[in-house]
């Protein structure tokens, strides 16, 4: 029977599987991400010590380029994060393994496990967004991973900023108060002086945080018409926040959708992954399968 891999490399840790899906995970490991050459490394020992696999696949964080047509598939690209612009993730992989690997987005994979496992079955568009680190979604568009001339970065969407309500400035080091320089965990812990998953229910930062994710699906509802939205990521860890953002994103979208889905079902269109924290490792399976 065919056996997988798949890694969820993200900046600040690498997630390794080896199983076939949710439910047969045989061996799994985590470990810091240092230099492209240690951690991909440590990747490809912990999979020799754990059978021969059919296919890999990779959700990365990115930018990368996830084009096979590309002469830089495979490649991180223009990250700030050090040692790792311009890394050939791929090429690394390939020279260890002659098997096939699927490469993509951690968010498009995450979007791909929860699609074939998770919150996410049985539809055809939907997004998965992380709020954690960073801010990233993936989406799928009528059964396809959405790609376009790279992939998205919803996470640098501009948002409507109320500078006397929010003084904030903002951390993203490209634009400031993106959303991800607005709404991400390091942003939350910038601004209120604490880590997001130190800060009470109830304490205000939750609802700031709730306007900065309501604007930004309200962009995303009105552009991609998802029939659901997956929220997954560190800070979505606290559940408090769901009925918030949807009540929010309702607020916003001011009845001008008047869609079931928004209207009455908001707690089955905005929603936690269906695969919970192993979404983006297990999408990462779910890309070896498809490889
Ligand atoms: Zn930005």
């Amino acid at each position: 029977m065919a056996l997988y891999g798949g890694i969820e490399a993200g900046g600040a840790k690498f997630v390794c599987a080896v199983g076939t899906g949710p439910a047969d995970i045989r061996a799994e490991a985590r470990f810091p991400t240092t230099t492209p050459a240690e951690t991909i490394g440590r990747a490809i020992a912990f999979f020799e010590a754990h059978g021969k696999l059919s296919a890999i696949g990779v959700g990365s964080f990115g930018p990368l380029d996830p084009n096979p047509d590309s002469p830089t598939f495979g490649h991180i690209t223009t990250t700030p994060k050090p040692g790792w612009a311009y890394t050939d993730f791929l090429g690394a992989l390939r020279a260890a393994y002659d098997v096939p690997i699927g490469f993509d987005t951690d968010v498009n994979a995450a979007a791909l496990g929860e699609h074939r496992w998770g919150a996410a079955q049985g539809l055809d568009t939907f997004i998965y967004l992380t709020i954690g680190t960073g801010i990233g979604g993936g989406a799928m568009v009528e059964g396809k991973l959405l790609h376009g001339m790279m992939h998205p970065e919803m996470g640098h969407i501009r948002i409507p900023h109320d500078r006397e309500q929010d003084p904030f400035e903002g951390i993203c080091p490209f634009h400031g108060d993106c959303l991800e320089g607005l709404a991400s965990g390091p942003a939350m812990e910038s601004r209120w002086g604490a880590r997001a998953e130190d800060l009470p229910e109830g304490h205000p930062a939750w609802e700031l945080e709730a306007v900065y994710l309501a604007y930004a699906l309200v962009n995303y509802i009105t552009i991609l018409a998802p029939q659901r939205i997956i929220l997954g990521g560190g800070v979505m860890k606290q559940e408090h926040l769901f009925p918030l953002a949807r009540a929010k994103t309702r607020e916003l979208l001011n009845n001008y959708l008047q869609l079931p889905e928004i209207l009455e079902e908001t707690d089955n269109f905005i929603v936690p992954p269906g695969l919970g924290l192993r979404a983006g490792v297990l999408g990462a399976i779910a890309l070896a399968h498809r490889a």
